[in-house]
């Protein structure tokens, strides 16, 4: 094939690039771990690029689409998330973007359920306890307990993609679910799964009935044993849903003092300050986070505060973190695959060259 395509990926996301490499793109890759600065992207991009790759830690707004003005094409972004892509400038631009949703649904939600597990019986401290010699004696209740999770009540804030995968997970450990979502509700979906549970309880898999229901999201946080967050970031502005410290000092404070609250949506919808401070006055139980408001996790944030590091479980963004799930050149199953896909698709003019019908396409209002 002749290279017809100039791309630069602000990072490697692995052997699916070699897709573009054998059908002769003129692909450059930052070498560089980290992100790169802001002035080298947008040089980059005013160098004539057709296609940008990118990831969360890139920030996509009105300057690189003004350098990109009449030349760049596309933006993939290697994520579901994409908060850092700003629509409305993209729009203006008319530069369609794509996200890797669904290949990294299940990923997420299994590492949501894990946090919670691990929260909940101190599996982090437990360990701590025979590493650092200090299990001296087997004991009933002594140095600690933990909480059982099986047949408890968990609320699901946000039931799209992830938030069902969740809920699937927390059926299986005999759970009742409380769910919460203004904007997108599957009665379908509950339907469902509360089906299972009835056959579950019928067939004697499970030994309580158990049940799911949408509730208000005072509901949810005042009767929920476990609060797990499933939500996109938008702030003010962006919607009629904004999420932005969504979990905030009077929220918190509407939460049980025994519940448990797990955060692998993105940092900014839970304001960390009151965090701190609901686990330090026990307003709560415990929080298990994988985002943070600043990422990496500033090494003198408040949530590292030896004083509640038994309650506190943190995570370095790495839910979706899982060798296919990350890596696989397959668009079916990985977000490699589905990111270069997403850039094929638009660049080589799949679907008649229409982004609206493209599947990877987020902003198809633009075109
Ligand atoms: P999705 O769009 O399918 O689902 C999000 C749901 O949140 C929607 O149903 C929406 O109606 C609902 N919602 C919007 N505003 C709300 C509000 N104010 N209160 C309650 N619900 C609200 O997205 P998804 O694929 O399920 O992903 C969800 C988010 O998870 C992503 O946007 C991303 O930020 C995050 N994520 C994080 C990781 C990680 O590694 N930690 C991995 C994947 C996704």
């Amino acid at each position: 094939m002749t290279n017809r395509f100039r791309v630069f990926a602000t990072c490697d996301i692995g052997p699916a690039l070699d897709i573009l490499r054998q059908r002769g793109y003129q692909l450059e890759v930052y070498p560089e771990p980290t992100a790169p600065p802001k002035s080298l992207l947008v040089d980059k991009v005013r160098s004539g690029i057709d296609g940008l790759i990118t990831t969360l830690r890139d920030q996509i707004d009105a300057e690189v689409f003004e350098a990109g003005k009449g030349t760049l094409k596309v933006v993939a972004q290697l994520a579901v998330g994409f908060d850092n892509i700003n629509r409305a400038d993209a729009n203006r631009y008319k530069v369609p973007f794509t996200n890797t949703a669904d290949v990294l649904t299940e990923a997420t939600a299994e590492f949501a359920f894990l946090m919670l597990g691990s929260l909940a019986r101190k599996l982090w401290t437990a360990e701590h306890l025979t590493r650092d010699h200090k299990w001296g004696f087997w004991h009933p209740y002594l140095p600690f307990l933990g909480d059982e999770v099986t047949g408890k009540t968990i609320a699901i804030i946000g039931t799209g993609r992830i938030g069902l995968a969740m809920i699937k997970k927390c059926a299986g450990f005999d759970m009742n679910i409380f769910c919460y979502d203004p904007a997108y509700q599957n009665h379908e979906f509950m339907k469902a799964i509360q089906e299972t549970m009835d056959l579950r309880h019928a067939r004697g898999i499970q030994k309580e009935k158990t049940w799911i229901q949408y509730v208000s999201f005072e509901e949810a946080l005042a009767q929920a044993d476990f609060v797990s967050v499933h939500v996109p970031l938008i702030r003010e502005g962006e919607s009629a849903t904004p999420t932005y410290h969504l979990f905030n000092e009077a929220t918190l404070r509407k939460m049980k003092p025994s519940a448990f609250l797990v955060n692998t949506s993105r940092g900014p919808v839970v304001d960390e300050k009151a965090l701190v401070r609901a686990l330090k006055e026990n307003w709560i139980a415990g929080a298990a986070l994988d985002v943070y408001e600043k990422e990496p996790l500033p090494a003198d944030s408040p949530l590292r505060d030896p004083a509640i590091e038994d309650r506190c479980r943190l995570f370095p963004h790495f839910a979706s973190a899982a060798r296919i799930t990350r890596l696989s050149p397959d668009p079916n199953q990985g977000m490699a695959g589905r990111c270069v896909q997403g850039l094929i698709d638009v660049l080589e003019g799949n679907y008649g060259g229409d982004p609206k019908k493209m599947p990877y396409v987020v902003n198809k209002e633009a075109f």
